[in-house]
């Protein structure tokens, strides 16, 4: 397994799952999803059990560079020729509102894990880029989404780099520590009732009469309410999801004294992204040297990806040429044929829910389609917009169709 910089760190495991237990309401998988879910249920007065396979923060969510982006890291006009001005906008605000129920979180329950509303830079590559962030740039201001076109010059120096062409900095954007957030959130949720099981590998799910059963090698449970938040993995227990798993790789580089900023950076439409952290450069990217083996769900680096990373930040970022990789790792991602989440019943039954899919942005909407869930199972209340629900028609998107 490779491990990435923020799993690096001390954490004992829990116990996993041991014989026939009931739960009122069981979610399988411990990321941003599951864990989010479990808050918003618990905070409704349903205390959850997590069964997790591996650890809390152990799948994606362990592994993402933390990047708070709105707009799906998409150009805003790349979006608007796919989706049209005003679902492009609808997107935006969506996006924004996740990232406002993330810092809402955070403030609430003090958790500690490097969140900060630093902003993000997105520089273009080639003129076509550059011409296409300027003209995004117009139309998220016509829109009334806060954001700067900057100069080449300006954004090289904003970025710590050299080479990068002209692009937008949208102040509202931020960074986070996944792992952090996500296994302080856990520790909340448990002071609150729910429970969490680890190295925990759901086999099967069934019906029991009017129950769930969830059946794992030390044990089951049953419940009336299940949620499956296992996302790149999800069509292992519901193979009909339009979800495809998706590797992403990235590799850290010590740099105590990094003029590269602690901010959220974008490049090639997306494609290659980074952020310091503490004494750590972060770049991830360049799936596209990977080829179809990227389609995958094996934890694995591959010698092309990652050597295009490095040649990536040794041309744009000279004064990292002598800092050493310390981490290469890598992370399966759940991807939608239009790119947006999945949420809502499975199969239309009234007690079996899943979110997943969000294609490389967990902090596009995660937390709010684990809200909507906790919504609408409790409450009855569906606030899941039309472009999120699961039995949408989909149209693909053209940039999605390869890795
Ligand atoms: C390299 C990389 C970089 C990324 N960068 C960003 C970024 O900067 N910004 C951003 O917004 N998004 C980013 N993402 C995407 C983001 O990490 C995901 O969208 C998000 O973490 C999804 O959260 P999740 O909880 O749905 O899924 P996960 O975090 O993958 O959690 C699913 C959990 O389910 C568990 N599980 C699976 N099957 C079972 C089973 N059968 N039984 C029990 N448990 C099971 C898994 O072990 C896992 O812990 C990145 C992803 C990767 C891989």
């Amino acid at each position: 397994m490779t491990r990435s910089v923020w799993l690096d760190e001390d954490n004992a495991p829990r116990p996993g799952l041991e014989g026939k237990r009931t739960a009122d309401a069981v979610i399988l998988g411990a990321g941003m999803t599951g864990i989010g879910l479990a808050h918003f249920l618990a905070e409704r007065g349903v205390a959850a059990l997590v069964v997790e396979r591996d650890v809390v923060a152990g799948g994606a969510t362990g592994r993402n560079l933390g990047l708070l982006v709105s707009g799906l890291g998409e150009h805003y006009a790349c979006s608007i020729e796919f989706w049209g001005r005003q679902q492009a906008a609808a997107i935006t605000r969506l996006n924004l509102q996740n990232h406002a129920l993330v810092s809402e979180l955070v403030d609430r329950f003090e958790i500690d894990c490097g969140y900060r509303r630093a902003g993000s830079l997105t520089a273009g590559i080639h003129a076509a880029e550059e011409e296409d962030l300027r003209r995004s740039c117009r139309l998220m201001q016509e829109d009334g989404f806060a954001c700067t076109f900057l100069e080449a010059e300006e954004m090289n120096r904003a970025l710590g780099a050299r080479g990068f062409l002209g692009g937008v900095y949208t102040p509202g954007d931020g960074v986070v520590n996944s792992v952090q957030l996500v296994r302080r959130l856990a520790r909340v949720v448990e002071n609150a009732g729910a429970g969490i099981v680890e190295r925990t590998p759901v086999r099967r799910m069934a019906r029991a009469g009017a129950d769930w059963v969830v059946e794992a090698a030390g044990g089951s449970v049953t419940t009336p309410l299940l949620f499956l938040a296992c996302n790149a993995w999800l069509p292992l227990l519901c193979g009909h999801l339009p979800l495809r798993p998706v590797r992403g790789q990235c590799c850290a580089f010590a740099a105590p004294e990094s003029s590269l900023p602690e901010m959220a950076c974008l490049s090639n439409y997306g494609a290659e992204y980074w952020r310091r952290a503490g004494g750590y450069c972060l770049f991830g990217g360049f799936r596209r040297f990977g080829g179809a083996g990227e389609e995958s769900d094996s934890d694995r680096v591959t010698e092309n990806v990652q050597s295009a990373l490095v040649e990536f930040v040794h041309g744009y970022f000279p004064l990292l040429q002598a800092a050493p990789v310390t981490h290469r790792w890598s992370g399966i991602m759940a991807y939608t044929p239009d790119g947006l989440p999945l949420v809502g019943r499975v199969n239309g039954e009234k007690d079996l829910y899943a979110a997943a899919g969000y294609t490389g942005h967990g902090y596009g909407s995660a937390f709010l389609a684990a809200r909507w869930l906790a919504e609408l199972a409790l409450e009855g209340k569906d606030e899941i917009p039309a472009i999120c629900r699961i039995d949408r028609p989909m149209r693909p998107s053209p940039s999605l169709q390869e890795s």
